[in-house]
């Protein structure tokens, strides 16, 4: 889901979350469904709705109670086992608990029916609005609004393997859901039904519906030899404005399924239903969608792999959901675009995940939606750290195949996996040790701040580069990371030299550069989330910049300062960015520093004169 959604819900429906404690907790049963009959009557010209929800379940334990998931807006009408009707049941917050006749031993296939009404006005997930002055009803169940709209096991890990949902609906619309489109068939009175069948495992979060007078604008993709329709419903008043963006889903199916393997529904179908919300809703072969712009189009579908078939386990784990599909926009960005428009991609991110100092991307608050929706987090550094992974791994066809294993894994293909499982998987795929990472960029807060100095001898090519780190969040000291920083040369040379970072400070010799350096960029990629407090080249060589002086250094008391422009500023910081001194106004071209009270160590000195600004570094001693 994109984080546009999340806004509508928190203005909306904050007084609804607030009543409820137990939104998005575990309800613990002693069965597992394994289908669900949904039959739903939705009227965009109503707010009322109606539907009956029947699940065929497996017993784990013996069962006397079935408890199910009906938040408090839906009204029970009648409960309905082995053609009897129970009328005795009790409800509690979102758990209706309902008395079996007779106790079922464990290990029993059977079913219940459970029929209820509510209204979009109190429903969190069900939604009444216009387009064009045309009603649409829609859905939405993440992350546990689904049972604000119809009777279920409203978690992540019950997946069921086969979902029928039958809409009735006024005749004039066209109902979306997920799977195949089975049959339309006339209920008289001017209705229809809608019957969509889905036959892969889904769990309730990824089953919407969508009514409206949509116009159909459709496509194929072949994979793996199966011609997959891609089937798109839209606001015909709109629908122009599409179709050349649309012409393109073709070509990202195949990108992605290359990248990491089939298309996970080609037996069925890829689509898109139009919405009124910004944002979009991965719901399993038919994302809905506000709009049909690039990233949106690419992150719902890269949501069919990452989170549709293999699923978060958790709330807490709703990166591996949004960081994965995030990052697939990124790597669609780089496939179509190049490297360049790939590092802009790359480097809006970084600004962004820095604007702040915590933050991680596990979610340790798995109640609260818009913390687990969270863009900067779950979405963005989300996505930084895959990219991390790939970064790390320097092999982009060990990432690829890596992630193909994954989603192709038993073990959690078309089941659901947590944080834990991927640090597991990493280490077998790789051999690796992945606790560093998961500790520093996964579950700590915050990012990297580095100061770098490059000492170079003077008439040689050889430097020492200097890393000097603090994390922005006292939850990780420093970070684990490879690093790059690029060395260029007065001429148009241009070297990248990649530094494994392990320690708060660090210092690594690079002697091996054929020419005379003369700058750097580090992180010239943008690979990693952090920020840049201060990069220095530090020569002692008598160039152009020897206009400016400053001795003794190392120093003791008295810090002299010669520029043959006037000075205008004077700022000293420590390696860790600190600002020690400052001084401005000083419109002289000589000037004296006293360092006595400096603790002993590195400093950098940062001079601005009528000309320029140079930065300088000097050692207390
Ligand atoms: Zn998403």
């Amino acid at each position: 889901m994109r984080r546009y959604i999340l806004l509508f819900f928190i203005l909306t429906f904050s007084f609804v979350f607030s009543q409820n404690q137990t939104e998005g907790t575990q309800l613990d049963t002693d069965y597992k469904p394994v289908y669900y009959r949904l039959e739903m009557n939705l009227n965009p010209y109503q707010q009322d709705f109606s539907g009956t929800t029947t699940i065929h379940f497996n017993t784990t334990d013996e069962l006397s109670f079935f408890r199910i998931n009906a938040r408090p807006n839906l009204n029970i009408q009648s409960i309905s086992y082995h053609q009897t009707t129970i009328s005795s049941y009790t409800r509690a917050n979102d758990v209706l608990n309902i008395t079996l006749p007779e106790m079922l031993p464990a290990g029993k296939l059977d079913s219940i029916s459970i029929s209820f009404s509510g209204s979009s006005a109190t429903s969190t997930g069900l939604t009444l609005g216009q387009h064009n002055g045309v009603p649409i009803i829609e859905t939405i169940a993440e992350p546990w609004h689904g049972s604000s709209w119809w009777v279920c096991k409203d978690d992540l890990i019950d997946k069921v393997t086969k979902l029928d949902v039958y809409v009735t609906h006024p005749e004039e619309f066209k109902a979306a859901s997920n799977g195949m489109l089975k049959s339309v068939t006339s209920a008289g009175n001017g209705m229809s039904v809608t019957h969509w069948q889905h036959n892969y495992a889904i769990p309730v979060y990824l089953v919407g519906i969508a009514v409206t007078n949509y116009a159909e604008y459709n496509n194929s993709v072949v994979i793996g030899g199966t011609t997959v329709p891609i089937i798109n419903y839209l606001y015909p008043e709109t629908m122009s404005n599409w179709t050349d963006n649309l012409d393109q889903v073709p070509s990202h199916i195949e990108f992605l399924s290359e990248k990491f393997g089939e298309y996970p529904y080609k037996n069925e179908k890829y689509g898109h239903a139009q919405w009124n919300r910004g944002g979009g809703m991965e719901h399993s072969t038919m994302s809905f969608v506000g709009s049909f712009s690039f990233n949106l189009v690419v992150h719902e579908l890269a949501h069919m792999w990452f989170g549709d078939k293999v699923t978060c386990a958790t709330w807490h784990d709703i990166w591996l959901n949004e960081g994965f599909a995030d990052y697939c926009t990124g790597l669609m960005t780089e496939f179509y675009e190049g490297e360049q428009d790939f590092k802009s991609w790359k480097s809006a991110r970084v600004q962004d995940i820095t604007s702040q100092n915590g933050g991680s991307v596990y979610n340790p608050d798995a109640e609260s939606e818009s913390r687990t929706f969270n863009s900067r987090l779950t979405y963005k550094k989300g996505s930084m750290v895959v990219h991390l992974i790939r970064y790390m791994m320097n092999d982009d066809e060990l990432f690829y195949q890596t992630f193909k294993n994954w989603i192709d894994d038993p073990e959690f293909a078309w089941g659901y996996a947590d944080t834990e499982d991927l640090k597991a998987f990493l280490e077998a795929q790789t051999g690796n040790d992945w606790t560093d990472y998961f500790n520093d960029w996964i579950y700590g807060e915050g990012h990297p701040i580095f100061n770098i100095l490059v000492d170079k001898t003077s008439g040689s090519n050889e430097l020492t580069v200097h890393f000097s780190q603090s994390g922005s969040h006292s939850s990780v000291p420093y970070f684990h990371t490879p690093f790059e920083i690029e060395f260029r040369g007065s001429g148009s040379q241009k070297e990248t030299r990649r530094f494994e970072i392990s320690a708060q400070q660090q210092s690594f010799e690079v002697n091996d550069l054929g020419f005379n350096v003369t700058s750097i960029v580090p992180n010239p990629g943008s690979d990693v989330v952090c920020k840049i407090a201060s990069s220095v080249l530090n020569t002692d060589e008598l160039d152009l910049d020897s206009e400016i002086k400053i001795y003794p250094n190392p120093v003791h008391s008295l810090l002299n300062i010669e520029s043959g422009v006037r000075i205008r500023q004077i700022e000293i910081t420590d390696v860790s960015g600190k600002t020690v001194y400052k001084k401005s106004k000083i419109n002289q071209n000589q000037f004296e520093v006293q360092t006595r009270n400096f603790p002993k160590g590195i400093y950098i000195i940062q001079i601005k004169t009528d000309k320029k600004l140079q930065t300088k570094k000097f050692i207390k001693e």
